[in-house]
């Protein structure tokens, strides 16, 4: 008899559990050479957001910086909302409000006018300007629309001021990538232009995150911070997406925090980059290594047991510092937490979802607690997913096969756990809500966009400490799915 057979007194098991969605008995089988995405023109409900939003991201995260959107009002309407949605913080973001005059003449002179705007009205100590689909398809010679817009702007306010102000374009075409690779290319834009060499090393590490949320960069600043180890973070949101409400504010809004310009510069003398999520930060370490010498380590994902070790021990063997007893002490909190509940997470079924770097971390990390993964999808298709995640299944020794999509959507992965015998936990972002209602399977929140929930964009999931929370998470869930009614107080 299954769990949910066993009669309660009084309520009926349907009754506790009134909120879900039950699985239609009318669900019609789907032809199935439709169902793989690559065999479809269309995609269907995406597991993946827009490039030029990862380039915004990455540009809020510096110090005093608004992004300039090269593009219609829209491109920037729907990040800054997502934005709100996600982090519950306003986003300053300009936008050139291309119109059809635009897209027949080009946005010389919305690019010209919009930066003399956005200067003379916000004073930025940066400008990142961000393209769109319809500027990369008009063909906007962006570099010379620059330099032209500079020239106003000395003409204006005088030489100085104006070239005070640095001005870092970053092309993202949408139509060729994601969010990602927003994120991707914003970091290389960035060192390529700001990066400058020195006299002498700095004797610091500059840690690219990639799209981590706040509460991800405080756990990362505190390993650095137990490590003795400096640190430059490129891109550092974590104040100005979760900024304190410290009235009274100046106008123009200025978030807190954010990667001070002049530490962007001095990328080019540190020690080493660590891109901790190779798809979103890859492009700017490695640009460092080639251009400056700047060793680039690339991965894994800090996340879980493994994860945080391999990110310590380089860290340690670039640095010459040893991993001190604090971070040793938290590591074994979590292999406690592990051997304390490993019962109810071994052989669980599990499917994760979301960006590539996210559904790597978090695989390896299930796989540590006993967990099987019947199906790993990751919203951005990439050279390397494949292959990583082919590694870690064959480290844990698991020979489950799981379905591994490359990019894809999520009409395909729901059509896959639809036919399957077994599924006790998704793990993923919002959107794969509908799928866990459908699936009456629960859903432990991981990764972007979150934003149905309140508060886990200040919750780590890297680190030994993120680990536990993401443990904790986990567990819960399936608890809370398994023993709704509270029935086992001995658990
Ligand atoms: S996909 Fe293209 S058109 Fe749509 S919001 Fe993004 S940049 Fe704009």
């Amino acid at each position: 008899m299954r769990l949910n057979e066993i009669p309660v007194e009084g309520i009926p098991y349907d009754q506790l559990k009134i909120e879900k969605i039950p699985c239609t008995p009318a669900y019609i089988e789907r032809a199935p050479e439709l169902v793989p995405a690559r065999a479809r023109t269309v995609v269907i409900n995406p597991n993946r957001t827009c490039m030029p939003l990862g380039a915004m991201w990455a540009v809020l995260g510096v110090h005093g910086a608004i992004p300039f959107v090269q593009g219609a009002q829209g491109c920037t309407t729907y990040v800054r909302y997502t934005f709100c949605r996600v982090f519950k913080e306003p986003a300053t973001i300009a936008t050139a409000s291309f119109h059809e005059d635009a897209a027949v003449f080009g946005g010389r002179r919305n690019l010209v006018e919009g930066l003399r705007n956005l200067v003379v009205r916000y004073w930025p100590k940066l400008i990142g300007v961000v393209t769109t689909c319809s500027s990369e398809i008009i063909g906007d010679d962006m570099v010379s629309f620059i330099k032209m817009a500079r020239a106003r702007l000395r003409q204006e306010i005088g030489a100085e001021k104006a070239d005070r102000i640095p001005i870092v374009l970053v092309n993202t075409p949408s139509f060729a990538g994601s969010h990602v690779e927003g994120y991707d290319r914003a970091s290389r834009a960035f060192v390529e232009t700001l990066a400058t060499v020195k006299d002498k090393p700095n004797g610091k590490v500059n840690i690219i995150p990639g799209l981590l949320y706040p509460g991800d960069i405080r756990e990362i600043k505190h390993l650095l911070r137990h490590m003795g180890v400096e640190g430059i973070v490129l891109f550092d949101i974590s104040d100005p997406l979760d900024a304190p409400l410290r009235p009274p504010q100046k106008f123009p809004y200025e978030p807190p925090g954010g990667t001070p310009v002049e530490q962007i510069r001095d990328m080019a003398n540190s020690l080493a980059t660590f891109a901790l999520q190779p798809h979103s930060g890859q492009a700017g370490a490695r640009y460092l290594e080639r251009k400056y010498g700047v060793r680039a380590v690339v991965g894994p994902p800090p996340v879980g047991v493994q994860g945080t070790d391999e990110f310590l021990s380089t860290l340690s063997a670039i640095t010459g510092k040893p991993i001190p007893e604090t971070l040793l002490d938290e590591r074994g909190r979590l292999v406690d937490s592990l051997a304390d509940t490993f019962h109810h997470t071994m052989m669980k079924k599990v499917a994760i979802m979301g960006d590539p770097d996210v559904v790597l971390g978090v695989t390896r990390f299930v796989l540590e607690m006993g967990m099987e993964p019947v199906a790993l999808a990751g919203g951005t298709a990439s050279k390397t997913f494949e292959h990583s995640m082919g590694e870690i299944l064959a480290e844990a020794g698991y020979t489950g096969n799981p379905l591994i999509l490359n990019g894809g959507d999520l009409f395909e992965f729901e059509e896959y756990l639809k036919k399957q015998p077994r599924l006790d936990l998704i793990i993923g972002n919002s959107k794969a809500v509908d799928i866990s209602r459908e699936l009456q399977v629960p859903l432990v929140r991981v990764g972007f966009p979150i934003y149905d929930r309140f508060g886990y964009q200040k919750r780590p999931i890297v680190g030994y400490r993120g680990g536990e929370i993401l443990l904790a998470e986990i567990v819960n869930s399936i608890l809370g799915h398994q023993y709704p009614d509270d029935r086992t107080h001995q658990l």
